[in-house]
């Protein structure tokens, strides 16, 4: 079982992670497009690729700034909707995991 540390530096990291992507996603989304048709066709739909992974990363930070308040009230690892422990192994693969496997699931 990680300590509150070991997660809390795991949570930083991927937010600082994220942070850079959405920020160079950012930066080439804010270029202008080419002026060739064909080109701009392409660069389009390439922009739109890249909102969609920028949404992403901006969601999924989000999710971890709640997981760092939650570290800081005690509440992290305790199911938002059933109250119980969340499986420790599933901390370990989703660390923003606000529901138990079973509430998650259901
Ligand atoms: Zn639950």
């Amino acid at each position: 079982m990680s300590t509150t540390e070991q997660i809390r530096e795991r949570l930083t990291a991927r937010l600082a992670e994220l942070a850079n992507r959405a920020e160079s996603l950012e930066a080439e989304l804010s270029k202008p497009l080419e002026a060739d048709s064909e080109e701009q066709a392409i660069a389009r739909e390439n922009e739109e690729t890249m909102e969609a992974l920028e949404e992403a990363a901006l969601q999924e930070i989000e999710q971890i700034r709640g997981a760092l308040t939650r570290l800081d009230n005690g509440h992290y690892g305790v199911c938002a909707k059933c109250g119980e422990d969340i499986a420790p192994a599933r901390l370990e693969a989703v660390p923003s995991a606000t529901r138990c496997i079973n509430c998650a699931s259901a």
